[in-house]
């Protein structure tokens, strides 16, 4: 690989000030990675990549002249947002230039239910703002206070909200996204509709977002309530009627089965030896009657405490989606996770991996709108929720992690491979789309190269 050309660090040393280009030591490596190190697969990987320089820009036009500056040298270019990706979306594999978009982080205006914000805003900054205006985020990961709008819509795929809501590319959540290309003289770009669908969660390898658009829900009040249960199957046919339950609004429901409540350190005093637990934030005016339901049918309720208005801890989602996953690996290194997708018969095929890999296969359960308009309310239909989640596997070898999963797929679970940095598949039509986007706003292959694995432009690969 050529070595980072001296003129160039002088260049962006003079663009951004010295105090906004780190060249080295422990800032550099943290800001060259991400929470990759989640799989035992990409460890070997990417241990050891690092960009030659991260640049922090804190204006546009300082981003604009970045690019410019980057494609006549012919360097990488990766976008980073909070850094919080498991899958080495925004690590560097060619070196280059790791563009920080922290100081980007401006609330252009919440309006009219859509807020305009730059890509490195805060999610919880983004939540705080839009309550102050009558409005709340429709999903956001569980990292939201790390996680930056551009990391989001960059590399995430949704989370809390998303029973009501779906993911972030579910229905018109995401209104517009505006990027900058990396060329000579690099363009502003806005796409929106169904042009949205290419520029959405390519690992920045298409341009790096300057502004995103992102529509709003009416903010509603929470609590945050945990169930428990020493019977698995009674605890899932509660949970899973409660989140079909289309009167019931709720923005998060989890459940995980024992011992993972017991890796969930902080809420030791409310987690029950040998019980499975469920977690749920309904809306406040309902959550009474959520709780007699829970009650009547055998259920614990061992925590109950509002979600409060600003956001402030404690956040009982600090323990869902891939946070859960953390709390594991605190407590044994050795647990490492997949995407998992259930179909209509999920008792019989979680039953089927619990019996066969008991304490190898743990159980975590998300469920999720796969038709946000007839999620909740006069048109709610429970097939409008699907279950799905992200189990935990306990890692001993390739060749018996990859049994596992062979056998999961084999009684029909949805698998995502979460052990990969390559772009995720799409159709046909979704790779044209993708390669179109990337030939028109990065001509020279110098975004985030090695991401976009189908795109045959890569000058790294070529040269190495
Ligand atoms: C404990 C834990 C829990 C998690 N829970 C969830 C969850 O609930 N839901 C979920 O979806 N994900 C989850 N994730 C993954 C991750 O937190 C989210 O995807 C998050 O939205 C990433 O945001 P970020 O700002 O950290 O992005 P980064 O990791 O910094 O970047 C993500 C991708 O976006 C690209 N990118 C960043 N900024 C731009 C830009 N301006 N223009 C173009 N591309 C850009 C980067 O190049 C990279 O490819 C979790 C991860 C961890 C470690």
């Amino acid at each position: 690989m050529p070595s980072f050309p001296e003129s160039l660090r002088s260049e962006l040393r003079a663009l951004l000030g010295a105090e906004n280009l780190i060249e080295g030591g422990e800032t550099l490596a943290t800001l060259s990675k991400d929470y990759y190190w989640y799989s035992p697969a990409l460890r070997p990987q990417l241990d050891d990549k690092r960009a030659d320089v991260v640049a922090k820009p804190g204006a546009v036009d300082e981003l604009r002249a970045l690019l410019a500056a980057c494609f006549k040298a012919g360097v990488a270019v990766t976008p980073r947002g909070g850094g919080t990706g498991n899958y080495g979306q925004c690590m560097p594999i060619y070196g280059g230039v790791v563009v920080d978009c922290s100081r980007l982080d401006r609330i252009h205006s919440v309006e009219g239910g859509v807020v305009r914000a730059e890509p490195g805003a805060r999610l919880i900054t983004i939540e705080t703002v839009a309550r102050a205006a009558g409005w709340e985020l429709r999903c956001y990961p569980s990292t939201w206070v790390k996680a930056t709008l551009g990391g989001f819509f960059g590399g995430g795929a949704g989370g809390i909200g998303g029973v009501r809501w779906g993911g972030i590319a579910s229905g018109d959540t995401v209104k517009s996204i505006t990027l900058l290309t990396c060329e000579a003289e690099p363009r502003t770009l806005r796409y929106e509709g169904a042009a949205l669908s290419a520029p959405l969660r390519t690992f920045g390898t298409t341009g790096i977002m300057i502004e995103i658009e992102m529509r709003l829900a009416p903010k509603l009040d929470y609590d945050q309530v945990a169930f428990s249960s020493p019977d698995w199957d009674k605890l899932l046919d509660w949970t899973d009627a409660a989140m079909r339950n289309g009167a019931w609004r709720k923005r998060v429901a989890s459940q995980f089965q024992w011992p993972i409540p017991s890796f969930f350190k902080p809420l030791k005093k409310h987690i029950r030896e040998n019980e499975h637990v469920s977690f749920l934030m309904p809306e406040r005016s309902e959550t009474a009657a959520v709780v007699a339901s829970a009650e009547a049918a055998g259920l614990i309720v061992s925590y109950n405490r509002p979600l409060s208005d600003p956001p402030k801890p404690p956040f009982l989602s600090d323990f869902t989606y891939n946070h859960t996953t953390l709390w594991a690996m605190k407590t044994d290194p050795a647990f490492t996770y997949v995407q998992a997708g259930f179909g209509d018969n999920f008792r019989a095929q979680i039953t089927d991996l619990m019996t066969r890999y008991p304490g190898e296969v743990l159980i975590h359960l998300e469920w999720g709108a796969r038709d946000p308009d007839r999620a909740v309310g006069p048109n709610a239909s429970p097939d409008a929720i699907g279950v799905g989640g992200i189990p935990l596997i306990r890692y001993t070898t390739a060749g018996r992690f990859d049994e596992i999963l062979a056998y999961a797929r084999s009684i029909n679970v949805y698998v995502g491979n979460t052990h990969t940095y390559h772009l995720t598949a799409t159709t046909p039509e979704g790779t044209a789309a993708r390669h179109a986007l990337k030939h028109d706003v990065d001509p020279r292959g110098l975004m985030n190269p090695g991401k976009m694995h189908t795109f045959p432009l890569n000058p790294f690969a070529v040269a190495s």
